[in-house]
């Protein structure tokens, strides 16, 4: 893929390969190779021998390319048969068009998109100048170190950084969290309501059968089982919560429990909870309009969301980030058993306020 070559800038600074290659700057080239692409003006520019010149962009101002950037590789079944090697051994010499159809590069053409051949070439094909060329099939290259695409001088680390590049994006992403967490946020801790809901399963067609909510004092709002409408038995989870059909058979439908709930989440400010998406599933479904779950989902605090984040920015080896994680990593008690919502609501307000120390406070003036 060459460079878009333009034949004449204006104002942009032309600096040299080397220059180039110390500030990372990308052709559009080298972009597309990346799978990257730009709608920042290019910085500066490359001069070719024949007077005509590479933009050259800002690393800084890439997205990810819409389309895909490498080299069309045509499917096993499309391709047609490869050429073989004559009788004495000779590779077989074809055209540049075929080669094309064939989908087989040369080494050079490889190197540029970070490939490099493990095996023999299948075929060769002369250029104008009878220079020879040969050519190998995609499929046995191996992938090379691909450059980070913030410095372009070193080897890509994690999320397309290198180690140096990913490492300070990653502190400044941990400045950040932890500034947010240490914020005084003035919360009355009566408004702050944690909460847990064990279902029947995980899916939409499966239902509540117990919610617990307390406040962020700890104390209890609502904790109570209840009767599901369609389910009778729920033998996975039932291993899990320990709730069976005979304890629910007296307790509150949903539809019963709504008006209690609607005023319970009125008077709250946050609703958090240890991972929020499938309790809202559920809980939305007591409103009527789509406004009053907007308003009950601008309440939801994921804890587990928060977790994870503070985690990562801290660069902690933690691969599982259960609630009983979380705990454990943070040396704090349980109370009651484990898994009953009771027990994991009060675990996730003790895990939230670890997180969020100044949560009910006021910054001191
Ligand atoms: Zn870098």
């Amino acid at each position: 893929m060459p460079d878009t070559a333009i034949k004449q800038s204006h104002h942009l600074p032309v600096i040299s390969v080397a220059d180039a290659k110390r500030r990372g700057l990308l052709s559009r080239g080298m972009l597309a190779r990346l799978g990257l692409s730009t709608d920042a003006a290019p910085v500066a520019v490359l001069q070719k021998e024949d007077g005509t010149e590479i933009p050259l962009f800002d690393p800084n101002h890439v997205k990810a390319a819409s389309g895909k950037a490498e080299p069309a590789t045509p499917t096993a079944k499309e391709r047609p048969a490869l050429p073989t090697r004559d009788e004495n051994g000779e590779l077989p010499r074809i055209s540049a068009r075929r080669a094309d159809a064939l989908g087989l590069f040369s080494r050079e053409a490889l190197t540029r998109s970070y490939y490099e051949p493990t095996d023999e070439p299948i075929a060769y094909y002369l250029r104008k100048d009878g220079t020879r060329v040969e050519l190998y099939e995609k499929a046995t290259c191996r992938r090379l170190p691909m450059p980070c695409i913030r410095c372009g001088n070193e080897v890509r680390y994690r999320a397309k950084l290198c180690r140096t590049c990913y490492e300070r994006e990653l502190a400044e992403k941990r400045r950040a969290g932890d500034a947010r967490r240490a914020a005084y946020y003035g919360r009355k801790p009566q408004e702050v309501l944690f909460f847990d809901l064990e279902l029947t399963g995980v899916y939409d067609h499966d239902e509540v059968l117990s919610i617990t909510i307390i406040n962020g004092l700890g104390e209890t709002v609502l904790d109570t089982l209840v009767r599901p409408l369609k389910k009778r038995r729920w033998p996975r989870t039932e291993k899990i919560h320990g709730i069976t059909p005979n304890m629910v058979q007296n307790a509150p439908t949903m539809t019963e429990l709504t008006p209690k709930l609607v005023d319970v989440f009125a008077g709250a400010k946050h609703l958090i909870a240890f991972g929020t998406s499938t309790d809202y599933s559920h809980l939305r479904r007591i409103y009527k309009t789509r406004t009053e779950q907007g308003r009950l989902r601008a309440k939801l605090i994921d804890c587990a969301a928060e977790f994870s984040s503070y985690i990562h920015e801290h660069g902690i080896d933690l691969v599982h980030r259960s609630l009983s994680d979380a705990m454990a990593h943070f040396s704090l008690a349980w109370e009651g058993e484990a898994h009953t919502s009771a027990a994991g609501t009060q675990a996730c307000r003790l895990v939230f306020h670890t997180l969020f120390p100044h949560f009910y406070e006021s910054e001191v003036t």
